[in-house]
C-alpha cells in the first residue's frame, strides 16, 4: 500500500525531548523554543519569530495585531485551507475571495486589483504547493493601496521568490508543522514578524496579555495584564521535536525535491502528449518539495484515476475545495464566478509524496497512472 503522506522521524526527537524534560522546563518560551526562533531568524534572516500551537493559531495572531474588525475588507484566494480565512473571519471582518492564475492555484494579482473597495484593509495570500505568488506585483498593489500583507506560508518553508525567502515580504507571514507539511512536530506553528511595530504586542497576545516575555528578558521586574491575549506557545517538548526536524531541513528539503524530479520524469510522456498539466513553481519561484499536483480536465475523470490507484493500493488527494462555495460561505459570497479556483477544486490530484517515499514505489504510481490513460486510449 502507498500512502499520501507519512510523517518523517529524523531519529532525533527523542533524545531532544528527553533533553527538554532534563531541563525542567516544559512549558512555553523554553530553551528550545529559543533555539527554535533563533534557527529561522539566523537562516531567513526573519527578523522575529514565534512559534504556535498550529499555523491557524499563528494566523489568529495575525488577525488580532492588525486590529480588524466590522466595516474592514480582507481578500483572500478561494483555493486555500479553511485557516486562511476563519481566524481573520472571527473578528467579524468581511472576506473577500479573488480568484486564482488560470494556470496555478497561486491569487492572480489582477483579480486582487478588481476586488479592492475603500473598505479593503489587507491582503493575505498563500504560496501553494511552496512556490511563490507573483511579490512584484502583489507588493505594488499593497504599496499602491496601503494595505497590510499576511503571507500564509504553511506550504512554503525554505522556499524563495529570486532569491528572498518566503515569509520575509509580508508585514506578518504564518508556518505550519503540522504533520502533513515538510518540517513536522504534530500540531505546530509559527508566526513571523517582519514589521518592528507589531513586536511588542505579538509577544504579549502570544503569553495570554501579559507581558512575561519581557519579564523573562529581565526588562521588566514584576509581570501582569496588559492587553488582551491568549495563550499561542506550544510546549517545550514540541519545540524540542521541531529543532530535531530543523537540524535535518537541508536533508528533508533535498529529499522530497528529488522525489519531484522522479515524477517529472516518470510522467515525462504523458505530460508532453498533455494528457494532464502538472502545478509547477513560476521561474521567479523555486521548487521546496512540498507536493506533487497534476490537474485533470474535469471531476470525473480525476475520480476514475483515484479509482484506478485505489486497485493498486496507490492513495492519492485532492485538495481544497473553493472557499466561496463551502457550506458556510456560500450564503455570504456575493455571486461572483471563481472559475479557476474551482477548476483546480474539481482537477487537481496530489499524489503521494513523503520523506521516505521510495523510488521502486514512485514507479509503480507512475505505472499506475500511465495504465489508467493506456487503458481509456482503448
Ligand atoms: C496546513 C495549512 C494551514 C493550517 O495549518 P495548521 O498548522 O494545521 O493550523 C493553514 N493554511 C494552509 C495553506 C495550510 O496548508
Amino acid at each position: 500500500m502507498i500512502q499520501f503522506n507519512k510523517p518523517h522521524i529524523t531519529g532525533k526527537e527523542f533524545r531532544y525531548i528527553e533533553e527538554a524534560i532534563n531541563n525542567q522546563w516544559i512549558s512555553g518560551n523554553g530553551p528550545f523554543t529559543k533555539r527554535c526562533h533563533q534557527f529561522f531568524e539566523e537562516r531567513y534572516g526573519f527578523p522575529k519569530c514565534l512559534l504556535t500551537s498550529s499555523c491557524t493559531d499563528a494566523l489568529e495572531m495575525a488577525a488580532l495585531l492588525l486590529d480588524l474588525g466590522p466595516g474592514d475588507e480582507v481578500i483572500f484566494p478561494s483555493f486555500t485551507f479553511v485557516s486562511t480565512v476563519n481566524a481573520f473571519m472571527l473578528r467579524g471582518i468581511k472576506a473577500v475571495f479573488a480568484d486564482s492564475l488560470p494556470h496555478h492555484p497561486n491569487i492572480d494579482p489582477q483579480a486582487i486589483r478588481e476586488r479592492i473597495t475603500p473598505q479593503t484593509k489587507a491582503l493575505v495570500i498563500v504560496h501553494y504547493g511552496g512556490a511563490a505568488c507573483a511579490m512584484e506585483e502583489i507588493l505594488e498593489i499593497v504599496q499602491e493601496h496601503n494595505l497590510l500583507l499576511i503571507e500564509d506560508a504553511a506550504h512554503a518553508i525554505d522556499a524563495y521568490y529570486k532569491n528572498k525567502p518566503l515569509g520575509s515580504f509580508g508585514h506578518l507571514a504564518t508556518f505550519s508543522f503540522h504533520e502533513t507539511k515538510n518540517i513536522i512536530c504534530g500540531e505546530g506553528g509559527m508566526l513571523v514578524i517582519n514589521d518592528a511595530r507589531f513586536e511588542e504586542r505579538a509577544e504579549i497576545l502570544w503569553e495570554k496579555g501579559t507581558n512575561r516575555t519581557a519579564f523573562y528578558r529581565g526588562e521588566v521586574d514584576k509581570y501582569g495584564w496588559v492587553d488582551l491575549g491568549s495563550s499561542f506557545l506550544p510546549s517545550d517538548l514540541t519545540a524540542a521535536f521541531l529543532m530535531a526536524q530543523l537540524e535535518c531541513l537541508s536533508d528533508i528539503q533535498a529529499t522530497r525535491k528529488n522525489i519531484v524530479g522522479q515524477y517529472i520524469k516518470g510522467l515525462d510522456e504523458l505530460i508532453k502528449n498533455n494528457l494532464f498539466q502538472v502545478v509547477t513553481p513560476e521561474d521567479y519561484a523555486t521548487q521546496n518539495g512540498h507536493l506533487f499536483a497534476i490537474v485533470l480536465a474535469n471531476e470525473p475523470e480525476r475520480s476514475a484515476l483515484i479509482n484506478h490507484l485505489k486497485q493498486s493500493e496507490i492513495f492519492p488527494a485532492f485538495h481544497y475545495q473553493s472557499l466561496h462555495k463551502s457550506p458556510y460561505f456560500t450564503k455570504l459570497h456575493d455571486g461572483r464566478a471563481l472559475p479557476h479556483s474551482d477548476r483546480f477544486s474539481e482537477g487537481l490530484l496530489r499524489l503521494p509524496m513523503y520523506y521516505d517515499l521510495k523510488e521502486e514505489e514512485i514507479q509503480e504510481i507512475c505505472c499506475g497512472i500511465k495504465g489508467f490513460y493506456e487503458g481509456r486510449q482503448k
